[in-house]
């Protein structure tokens, strides 16, 4: 290894620089999302676009490209593994794709998604697509535009995928989708109840106080990893996560008086969430390696704690006498099995957000063809609302009531990401390769879950995911850990063995 030049120190500065400030960016979110008064959107987004402004401008100078330039024959006869190799990959990445997309056409997009919240809003309180159509039209257009920045790629999907999931493609995504699909719909048609039951077959139907709930979640979270002098719990009516610095995790859950089941699988989510970023290694923080590596992998931590954990059988045994003791008689008579086949009970749904494990992504699989669809151009804008009830009515044997419960549900096009739904389902596919590995390195993993000891599991997640930040690309990630490329069979597996094993 030889010594490094200078101008590794001079980018590795600009880079913490441009950190903090996504920090404080993540702050400004944190604080709208949980604290801020609604009048205080209009100043908000100010403050956010200046933000934005002066990052961008950060990451597009063009000292960044000439160090970058500068340090590259150095880095050619590096150890292709060091950090500084991977980080001036990663820098490299980031500094081309926002060098690109002109300032203009940023500042336009940018404008369209505020816009098409606010439209996407209306037409959902109206339940009426088309309030909100001239705005999507509009997306469509200028996604078309930002593709047209890049190099061409195999498929003009593929620019949009990247910006969430680095390196995937849609030639690689549509048959590993396909059959999903194929199997999910199978799988679901044997299994899934017809009648109308409450979610978790109503096994946390209460009613719950809120506080009583937050007390259950707290004593729960602190039992599995959540340390009360490095993280925060709050409430947010759409939960999520975000961390400030390794020691400063911030996650939401949501509390619904008549299902404990919210609060309770979305706090372990977002914990999930928040321990990998948690765990990534301190001496990437303030770079551009310290952050998870795509949404795909991101995604993967959280449903791995929520569903292949939390729905498990060795953790409703281990749970149920906590909330028990917390929830008290709300709770009913349930006993552990009794739990366990409750929310793993399988039901036809419109709404993806209530979907349980074996139906929700035949709601991604929906979303990423008609995207696929609308930006190929085979789908009309107008179209949209028909084919979005033709595929419920396809896939999930559901019949849409209205557009707000249909093809207006998700805030998701309104805000003008394109991409972005696939890496949910990534998630659940990631989670179940890494729980086959995990189980083979930890034999005594479920024993232990069963017990309550969770550490062997948070080590093996520190070690193989979170501690790598963004330093290997995720399928690279991946290959490493599981020594397997990204494939739907593991997830299929775990599915029928589950519904397999809580068959009536
Ligand atoms: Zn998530």
């Amino acid at each position: 290894m030889s010594e490094a030049p200078p101008e590794l120190a001079a980018l590795r500065a600009r880079m913490a620089e441009l950190n903090d400030l996504g920090q404080i960016h993540s702050l400004m979110f944190w604080d709208q999302n949980t604290m801020m008064p609604p009048r205080g959107a209009a100043a908000r987004a100010d403050h956010s676009s200046t933000l934005e402004l002066i990052s961008h401008g950060r990451l597009t100078d063009p000292e960044v490209g000439r160090l970058l330039d500068t340090l590259a024959p150095w880095a050619a006869g590096e150890d292709p593994d060091s950090e500084a190799v991977r980080l001036l990959a990663v820098v490299r990445r980031d500094h081309e794709k926002a060098v690109r997309v002109p300032a203009a056409l940023a500042a336009e997009m940018s404008h369209a998604d505020a816009l098409g919240q606010q439209a996407w809003q209306e037409a959902r309180a109206a339940s009426d697509f088309s309030h909100f159509r001239d705005a999507l039209a509009r997306h469509v257009e200028l996604r078309h535009r930002y593709v047209e920045c890049f190099e061409p790629a195999a498929h003009p999907y593929d620019i949009l995928l990247d910006d969430f999931e680095p390196g995937l493609t849609t030639e690689e995504l549509r048959p590993l989708f396909e059959t999903l699909r194929d199997e999910l719909v199978d799988l679901v048609a044997a299994a899934a109840t017809n009648d109308a039951q409450a979610r978790n077959h109503g096994a946390f139907s209460g009613p719950f106080e809120a506080d009583d709930q937050r007390r259950a979640v707290m004593v729960v979270l602190e039992a599995v990893g959540f340390d009360p002098d490095g993280w925060r719990l709050d409430p947010a009516p759409h939960p999520f996560a975000q961390s400030l610095g390794p020691q400063d995790v911030r996650i939401t859950t949501r509390y619904d008086l008549h299902d404990f089941g919210v609060a309770h699988f979305s706090a372990l989510h977002e914990f999930g969430h928040g321990l990998y970023e948690a765990g990534i290694a301190p001496e990437l923080a303030r770079s551009p390696l310290g952050a998870p590596v795509s949404l795909g992998v991101h995604e993967s931590q959280s449903r791995l704690w929520e569903n292949l954990i939390g729905r498990s059988r060795p953790f409703c045994g281990w749970v149920l006498p906590i909330l028990r003791e917390q929830l008290g008689p709300a709770l009913g008579t349930i006993d552990a099995e009794g739990l366990y086949r409750a929310v793993n009970s399988v039901q036809r749904s419109p709404i993806r957000v209530d979907a349980d494990e074996t139906t929700y992504n035949l709601h991604i699989i929906l979303r990423f063809e008609l995207e696929l669809a609308l930006i190929e151009g085979t789908l009309a804008v107008d179209d949209l609302p028909a084919a979005w009830n033709e595929g419920m009515h396809r896939l999930l044997g559901v019949e849409v009531p209205d557009d707000a419960l249909g093809v207006l549900q998700d805030v998701h096009w309104g805000a003008g990401l394109f991409g972005y739904f696939p890496t949910y389902t990534l998630g659940n596919l990631i989670a179940a390769q890494l729980w086959t590995r995990l189980q083979a390195d930890l034999p005594e993993i479920e024993a232990q879950i069963g017990r309550g000891e969770l550490a062997p599991l948070r080590d093996w997640l520190g070690e193989h995911i979170h501690r790598h930040g963004r330093k290997f690309p995720p399928r690279e990630l991946l290959h490493r850990v599981t020594g397997d490329t990204l494939r739907p069979e593991p997830f299929l597996a775990y599915l029928r063995a589950k519904l397999a094993d809580v068959a009536p």
